[in-house]
């Protein structure tokens, strides 16, 4: 049943690299946390987590427009998919 463990720990290790990368980490540290989670998961999976947390900007936070449920970035007046308006906190109800 070793195996199994192992191969959640790749998995897990994998995907903290496409993650690392997908947040604008360069190969080396990507690969760096990489082998940090596979290796020691109870100390660097949290860390990682922890230092994801920390980087990540408040401008990536996706909202799903109420039209088209496409997500979109921001808070921008129009949906840039289908055009609805989607910002400017309106009192009025439609
Ligand atoms: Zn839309």
């Amino acid at each position: 049943m070793r195996f199994i463990g192992l191969l959640i720990a790749a998995a897990v290790a994998v995907w903290v690299y496409i993650d690392a990368k997908n947040k604008g980490y360069k190969t080396l540290p990507a690969v760096g946390w990489m082998l940090g989670v596979f290796l020691l998961m109870i100390v660097f999976l949290p860390l990682y987590l922890f230092v994801r947390a920390r980087k990540a900007k408040p401008v990536e936070i996706l909202t799903p427009c109420k039209h088209c449920g496409k997500y979109y970035q921001d808070t921008p007046l129009y949906c840039p998919n289908c055009g609805h308006k989607v910002g400017g906190y309106s009192f009025k109800e439609e």
